[in-house]
């Protein structure tokens, strides 16, 4: 039982020149009434039947429902009211094209808090009324104009709604289907439903009990009741009774948790909702996928760079592990030859100095090394000589990072007293011919075999320009600056060899002598660690950042897309709320679908950054639900604006 009561209400729109699209516009309409809206175009038939719907308001006056007053009423009021009171027809349908023609008949059933089987059942009963309960299946984009303007009457009728209004509802058809919705539409008024539906067309408009024209806003009612006999027909039941569970929003004083409970969706309502998201995620799945796009990109962006961070950083761990970290040196120097001449003489000379050196646990190679003065040398007696550099080494070590050789044909496996080892760079600078050849030396009036080109020397660059020779030997022709020795050791091992080495070496002068240990490998990955956490934090973070920003755009254009759907929702009953949540569950899914497989996208990336790279992937699980976290935080913020755009939308302006 409801009554409309319209009372001197006008509406004006604001524009430059203010219209005035209703002008003090009364009328009553009593449940079972038939009416029909006729007028030109422009008239204002659809401002009319917009603030009958609680789609609009009127600028002045006042609308009654059943006696109460409308102005007064909040969003959500009068989302409930129009949810539980009014259907909608329009005149361009409002279907959505990808969902089936049931689908589309149970969003009307969507903010009523129906369970999802019964709602089907009840929008399969509605199809079944407009004579498409075989076409249920099919998507309301394939039906004919006729089909669609059905489904959006069996849409507009499921709820079971006292009053069904519909703007033009025949105006896109052929006079065949009119005479169909026509037909439906009487059959509706027949069973108790108020049906108001605005036509151009008079053989429509002489069907209905009612007749009121619109002229420039102003109503004037030309028929009277003729066949409407409201009272008579109150009595039938309308063909979709109201649902137990479609209860009007209580109105009585309500206890905090009542409120609260209230205010919380029924579990049905919710999986309904689901549903509905869920449908049109896929019904869609070229906009989904563009969505889901730019979160797994933002996500990858974050997660590999994090990655890849992670492993460079090992990497370079590994990279000073392999070389700086597996070197202690020992060296007694110039300043200090003097007071310890005697034992120098003896470290050098002292074969067992280099035995307690190697017995050390945690050194895998050791070779000493004397530094001497430059010394005149040449390929030949009569050759002009060339100054080079002389070193004495005690045994040529196996280990290649402590010395690198290309043994010439004359080879060796020690180094004999008449034997050298040439620097490469010395080599050039003393014209040395092709080792094929098996060049000599001559060094300090004496002929050497070369028995090698060093090619590298570790941590002493300078053997690569000199000239190598015994310990011994090199002592008895040259001048000692300093000595010392080449210590390679096992990873991690450095610290512990560099405490015990300079004792090992020479017990009695163990002062004397200076250790060069690489720093503590944990404290100097400490000084390094904060910067490179600093520089992952700031790219995840930017790579997070314009996620959001992308997504945000794309959530908000998508919103704007989607105006019409999103109005009609509102048609439908559904609250500001409704959409906004609509939205961020969208955007949520969106999210986490996007996170997950950019969380699995980046993993992908960076084993094959590595192996490209022959790095040692460093793989850290934990980047999985960071990735889906990061994608659901991505869509969250992403729906926010969206989320507030769909919420503002004006159903009677966005239905136009
Ligand atoms: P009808 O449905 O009878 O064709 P409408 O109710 O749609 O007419 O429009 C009535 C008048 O109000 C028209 O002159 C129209 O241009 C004007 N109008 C409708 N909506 C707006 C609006 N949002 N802003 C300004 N003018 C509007
Ligand atoms: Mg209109």
């Amino acid at each position: 039982m409801t009554t409309l009561v319209l009372d001197h209400a006008s509406r004006v729109y604001d524009a430059a020149v203010p219209v005035i699209a209703l002008d003090r516009a009364s009328i009553n309409i009593l449940q079972g009434d038939f009416v029909a809206i006729e007028g030109p175009s422009g008239a204002g038939k659809s401002t009319l039947l917009n603030i009958l719907a609680l789609l609009d308001v009127p600028t002045t006056g006042t609308y009654l429902i059943n006696g109460v007053d409308t102005a007064g009423m909040r969003e959500k009021e009068l989302a409930t009211l129009r949810c539980e009171t009014f259907g909608f027809v329009f005149q361009s349908f409002h279907l959505l094209p990808h969902r089936t023609a049931l689908d589309n008949v149970m969003i009307g059933l969507l903010y009523h808090n129906v369970d999802v089987a019964e709602a089907m059942a009840r929008a399969q009963q509605a199809l079944e009324f407009v004579g498409l309960g075989e076409r249920a299946g099919v998507p309301a984009g394939s039906l004919s104009g006729g089909e669609r303007q059905r489904v959006a009457i069996a849409r507009a009728v499921c709820a079971g709604n006292p009053v069904l209004l519909a703007d033009e509802p025949t105006g896109n058809l052929d006079s065949a289907s009119s005479t169909a919705i026509m037909d439906i539409l009487e059959s509706l008024n027949a069973s108790g439903t108020t049906v108001v539906v605005v036509t151009h067309d008079p053989a429509v408009a002489a069907r209905a009990g009612r007749r009121v024209r619109v002229v420039d806003g102003r109503l004037s009612e030309t028929g009277v009741a003729t066949v409407s006999s409201a009272d008579a027909k109150r009595a039938t039941a309308a063909p979709f009774a109201r649902a137990e569970s479609v209860a009007l929003p209580v109105q009585e004083k309500q206890t905090q948790a009542a409120r609260r409970r209230s205010r919380r969706l029924p579990l049905v309502a919710r999986r309904a909702m689901l549903r509905d998201v869920l449908l049109s995620l896929t019904t869609e799945p070229g906009r989904t996928a563009r969505l889901v796009a730019v979160v797994v990109l933002s996500i990858m962006l974050a997660l590999s760079t994090m990655g890849i961070a992670q492993t460079a950083k090992y990497q370079v761990s590994a990279a000073f592990d392999a070389t700086r970290n597996r070197r202690v040196a020992i060296a007694v120097d110039t300043g200090a030859l003097d007071s310890t001449s005697s034992m120098l003489a003896l470290a050098v000379t002292d074969p067992e100095a280099m035995t307690r050196i190697r017995a050390i646990p945690g050194v895998q190679d050791a070779m000493g090394i004397t530094t001497l003065s430059e010394i005149p040398a040449a390929t030949s007696a009569y050759a002009p000589t060339t100054d080079a550099r002389l070193f004495g080494i005690s045994t040529v070590p196996d280990s290649s990072t402590l010395l690198e050789v290309t043994a010439t044909p004359v080879g060796f496996s020690q180094l004999e007293d008449d034997q050298v080892l040439i620097g490469s760079t010395a080599a050039s600078r003393l014209g040395i011919g092709p080792l094929e050849a098996s060049p000599t030396l001559w060094v300090a009036g004496r002929p050497y075999e070369i028995a090698g080109v060093v090619t590298s020397a570790g941590m002493r660059p300078e053997l690569t320009d000199g000239i190598v020779l015994t310990q011994a030997r090199a002592r008895d022709i040259g001048e000692v600056e300093s000595t010392g020795v080449e210590i390679q050791v096992r990873a991690g091992a450095a610290g512990q060899v560099a405490r015990v080495a300079a004792v090992a070496w020479s017990p009695e002068y163990a002062d004397a002598v200076t250790t060069d240990a690489p720093p503590d490998p944990s404290s100097l990955r400490e000084s390094i660690e904060p910067s490179v956490n600093t520089v992952l934090l700031t790219l995840t973070a930017v790579a997070t950042v314009v996620g959001v920003a992308v997504l945000s755009n794309a959530m908000t254009s998508a919103v704007q897309a989607r105006t019409g759907e999103l109005a009609l929702r509102r048609a439908m009953g559904a609250r500001p709320r409704n959409l906004r949540r609509l939205v961020s569950l969208e955007s949520l899914l969106i999210g986490i679908t996007g996170g997950m497989i950019g969380a699995v996208g980046s993993v992908v990336a960076l084993l094959i950054v590595a192996i490209t790279q022959q790095w040692q992937p460093v793989i850290d699980l934990r980047m999985l639900p960071l990735g889906i976290v990061l994608g659901i935080a991505n869509g969250l913020l992403s729906s926010l604006w969206a989320a507030h755009r769909a919420g503002r939308i004006q159903p009677a302006q966005a239905l136009r």
